[in-house]
């Protein structure tokens, strides 16, 4: 298996290679030359595996240059009894008629980035022993993507981490998740703006061939493949709960719903990439906040990303993303993954702000199972007092902006699984107004809020990121 740019400029790479970098060489996202496909025997015959198989499973259809057996190790080491709380790694839990919840929030940050990441840690520190290189993760976070891959490449050889943060955007929790490490190898850089600076700062980083390599730059932010590979995994595993009490003659073709509460599309798109792959999925609902843009594309065809000044700070923080990074792999698939028509739409976007995907916007369900829609924080508050009241259980807000969404895209007779985004225990404020109920964070994490922060609080000014980063640099 070879990986291509959607912008048609870069050689084909294999799967170790393209592992360790962010953009593409030619300035566009890196997607599979091929999306293997999958029979329905051969999903049947993964009901028995564990979580590790099943991704062993999975993933050894994309990184095709690595032996099998170490991709079984490492999976093991990456959804191992240690990383994550609920034995099975990711519980499938019903929540009311027809609606269950995919528990993607188990591992050590209390969020579903864990998921991609803890792979991506055992992965990135794989390939890069077997190469001798070193490597600089420059990432920029709103909150869970930042603290999941500090916990994942903490203490790893050969790996830094400098990772940027939109300064007072996160809430007391993640802000305490990230800078109360003291790995030597972990750097967090407090940036004057929204999560959009920081994505842009990094973006004109790693867009610096020249600085990229003399500093060994990388990133893991979500529009790496790895992350979307590893994410595909747990849309097959819950698919295969769902039908586990299905009759073996009904399974093969039984249809399962997603709702996914998004940002920078990279959740949504992995399922996308799995119903592409075979999977029964009828419908990919996404889920967005006030920040609607997605939403909005979705509905209409029009994708006008917003100013960072324009992107609100909102009770879903993790989701106030205004420019989908992920999109320009689903519009490649939109275009017949053409290239010279992806770049054209790519060049229309930066001269004019927006594209007109209209004439093509009823593809989106009848193609491809596209929906959408869009929760506020009134309805946050509503959907977790509901959820509370009717079942007991507290969630989250990303979860009750997916949850939301789910309930008004229910259609009989198909299962409809909303994505848990991350644990309440996150959010204690607006589940406390939400509900009434004070909720603590979980006892191994007590002490998190008291113990000492290390950060860097910088301006949005690139010179200062670039001398900060090579002064602290790891090499071999
Ligand atoms: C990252 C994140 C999202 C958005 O996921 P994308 O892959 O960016 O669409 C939603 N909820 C939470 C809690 C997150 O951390």
């Amino acid at each position: 298996m070879k990986y291509i740019s959607t912008r048609g400029g870069m050689a084909p790479a294999p799967y170790s290679a393209i592992l360790l970098e962010g953009l593409a060489t030619d300035g566009g996202l890196v997607v599979p030359e091929t999306v293997p496909a999958v029979s329905a025997d051969e999903i049947e015959s993964w009901r028995s595996l564990t979580y590790p198989e099943l991704a062993t499973e999975i993933l050894s259809r994309y990184a095709t240059d690595i032996p099998r057996d170490d991709l079984a190790r490492m999976c093991q080491a990456a959804y191992s009894a240690e990383n994550f709380q609920a034995e099975e790694i990711v519980p499938v839990t019903p929540l009311e008629p027809g609606l269950s919840v995919v528990g993607l929030s188990e591992g050590p940050t209390l969020a579903f980035k864990d998921m991609a990441m803890q792979f991506l840690g055992q992965s990135l520190e794989y390939v890069l022993a077997r190469s001798d290189r070193a490597l600089n993760i420059v990432g920029a976070t709103s909150g869970d993507t930042g603290s999941a891959a500090e916990y994942a490449l903490r203490g790893k050889e050969g790996i830094a981490v400098f990772m940027l943060s939109p300064q007072g955007r996160m809430s007391d929790f993640q802000r305490a998740q990230m800078y109360s490490l003291t790995d030597d190898n972990i750097h967090n850089i407090a940036i004057a703006g929204v999560f959009d600076d920081c994505q842009n700062l990094v973006k004109a980083l790693s867009g610096d061939l020249e600085f990229k390599r003399a500093h060994d730059l990388g990133t893991v932010n979500s529009i790496n493949l790895g992350r979307i590979s590893a994410q595909m995994v747990y849309y097959f595993w819950a698919w295969l709960r769902m039908t586990d009490d299905v009759a073996a003659d009904a399974r093969a073709d039984f249809e399962v719903s997603f709702t996914v509460p998004s940002g920078n599309f990279g959740n949504i798109l992995s399922g996308h990439l799995a119903k592409n792959m075979g999977l029964p999925i009828r419908r990919l609902v996404l889920a967005a906040n006030e920040n609607n843009v997605l939403d909005e594309f979705f509905r209409t065809g029009l994708y006008a990303p917003r100013p960072a000044a324009k992107t609100h700070a909102t009770s879903s923080p993790s989701m106030d993303i205004s420019k989908a990074s992920n999109l320009e792999r689903f519009i490649f698939d939109l275009v017949g993954r053409d290239p010279e028509r992806l770049a054209a739409a790519w060049r229309e976007l930066d001269a004019t702000g927006r594209i007109d995907f209209s004439s093509e916007q009823p593809r989106f369900e009848s193609e491809f199972g596209f929906q959408s829609g869009t929760s506020t924080h009134a309805d946050r508050v509503a959907t977790i007092r509901s959820v509370f009241e009717a079942s007991g259980t507290l969630i989250d807000p990303h979860t009750a902006d997916g949850v939301k969404v789910a309930r008004e895209h229910l259609e009989d007779g198909v299962p409809m699984l909303v994505l848990e985004t991350a644990k309440p225990e996150k959010f204690p404020e607006i589940v406390f107004e939400a509900t009434g109920e004070r909720i603590g964070l979980p006892d191994h994490l007590s002490d998190l809020l008291d113990l000492p922060q290390h950060v860097t609080e910088m301006d949005d000014d690139e010179r200062e990121l670039r001398d900060f980063i090579a002064a602290r640099a790891t090499r071999r």
